[in-house]
């Protein structure tokens, strides 16, 4: 599609609308000058220059992409009126549109019933259902493995509930042995279990996890933020699907949190939290005085923690779910065209001998360290911090990422490797564009001449 035409039509059809409220002038104090304009604004796209390309296949780093440009066109024509969801009042039309999603993300995790709403981040998303948790559990505490997202510790304390965090296996998924050992004290009330890990992508075992529920009546929430639109490919044909259990017991777990920030095309400012049990709202019950009074059912305002929440994020999401639908031949295909990206550029560097695989991807992030000698921690460090840097300032740039392996972490997966110090980075690549798939020989070439040409 074409962005510039469709964003001169977002402008249109805005004053289209405006037009039918009759004319009116806008106020001098708001007036800029075209001339005045073109200069402030040249400035400004200057300054966005310090940028790296998100949209290229040549950056192969961090978990970002620009949203897709039926997501852009969907924000912009939405924010020209700007609606606020905070309660039906604030933008009928899209509250109806955040309405729909919702419906449409519960029923890709398979919800038969639910309670939901979009959220500005994942990490709300998250404090909301821990917040119910502690609301339903008072004075238990709530686990998380060691590698869940770090800001469960964090919202923990902002709940003032006790975090627990579990280990992991030689994979980074929950042990759910020592998961029971702590369930068995009575201390916790809730179990967050991780749907795709954020550094590795790592997949805790929902399902072997749900049968604990009923032995120690806790309730469990899974963060799949950015794992959560991998569930289109559980169970599918060919190299990109994916094991179907874990992604099908989520259907019997008390919440549910995904970013369409991440996987589902969306800018930054859209998150999701969906609960089961749609009685749990009682939680949220308040009476604002200036807010609602043009419906009696439920309204998001009153299902959610934040208040003013932009419309146009709503819009933008139900835009790009008309075009690319949260199904398996919709968005999954965008999805699995990054993890065959992932399995193939496993297999290269699986066979380099200038590479070693770190861990291979559950889902779509490649983890792999340089071969070096001697092998330990911190000529491994030192390599792949070398191999960050010489990466992003050569003429045909390549864009990585590190992630930091605890000592023990790295022992679990290559015991070979010496451990002389407490942890080491090793290079980490989301490969989450589709495009990426047309571009793993090039990546992976780049990579070795990285790794083979120290400065
Ligand atoms: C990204 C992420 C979060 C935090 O979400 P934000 O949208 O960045 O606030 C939480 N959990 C997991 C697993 C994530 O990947």
């Amino acid at each position: 599609m074409d962005l510039q035409h469709w964003l001169r039509e977002a402008a249109r059809s805005q004053q289209r609308w405006a037009d039918g409220f009759g004319p009116y002038a806008t106020h001098p104090s708001l007036a800029v000058d075209d001339t005045r304009f073109a200069e402030v604004f040249g400035e400004f796209t200057e300054r966005l220059r310090d940028n790296y390309p998100f949209f290229h296949p040549r950056y192969a780093g961090q978990m970002l992409k620009p949203p897709h440009p039926a997501a852009v066109v969907g924000y912009t024509t939405a924010m020209l009126i700007n609606p606020n969801n905070h309660a039906l009042d604030g933008g009928p039309a899209t509250a109806e549109m955040e309405k729909e999603v919702v419906r449409q993300l519960a029923a890709m995790f398979g919800f038969t019933t639910h309670l939901g709403h979009l959220t500005t981040s994942g990490t709300v998303a998250n404090l909301e259902a821990l917040f119910v948790a502690r609301e339903l559990h008072p004075g238990q505490g709530i686990a998380y493995s060691t590698e869940a997202h770090y800001t469960h510790g964090r919202m923990c304390s902002v709940l003032g509930v006790e975090g627990h965090a579990v280990p992991v296996d030689d994979r980074g998924r929950m042990d759910l042995d020592a998961l029971e050992e702590l369930l068995r004290t009575g201390r916790v009330g809730t179990v967050v279990l991780t749907a795709g890990t954020t550094g590795l992508g790592a997949i805790d075992p929902v399902h072997r996890a749900l049968p604990l529920r009923e032995k120690y009546g806790v309730r469990i929430h899974v963060d799949a933020a950015y794992g959560g639109f991998f569930t289109l490919l559980a169970g599918a044909e060919g190299p990109a699907g994916l094991p179907e259990a874990p992604w099908r017991a989520v259907a019997r777990c008390d919440s549910v949190v995904v970013d369409p920030h991440k996987h589902g095309l969306q800018p930054y400012g859209c998150g999701a939290v969906l609960f089961a049990d749609p009685e749990v709202g009682r939680f949220y019950l308040h009476d604002s005085p200036y807010t609602y009074f043009t419906s009696t059912e439920l309204h998001l305002g009153e299902i959610s923690l934040e208040c003013s929440r932009a419309g146009a994020s709503a819009a933008a999401l139900w835009l790009t779910f008309r075009l690319l639908p949260p199904t398996r031949d919709g968005l999954g295909q965008v999805l699995a065209a990054g993890r065959r990206a992932a399995l193939r550029w496993t297999e290269l560097i699986d066979a380099s001998e200038l590479l070693e695989v770190y861990q291979p991807p559950e889902l779509d992030i490649v983890s792999f360290f340089p071969r070096v000698e001697p092998a330990a921690l911190s000529t491994v460090d030192a390599a792949s911090e070398r191999m960050l840097r010489q990466g992003m300032s050569e003429d045909d740039p390549v864009f990585l990422s590190t992630l930091r392996a605890s000592a023990g972490a790295f022992a679990a997966r290559h015991p070979k490797v010496t451990a002389d110090a407490d942890g080491g980075r090793v290079l980490r690549s989301v490969l989450m564009k589709p495009e990426s798939e047309h571009r793993v020989e090039w990546l992976h070439e780049r990579v070795e001449i990285l790794a083979g040409n120290p400065e």
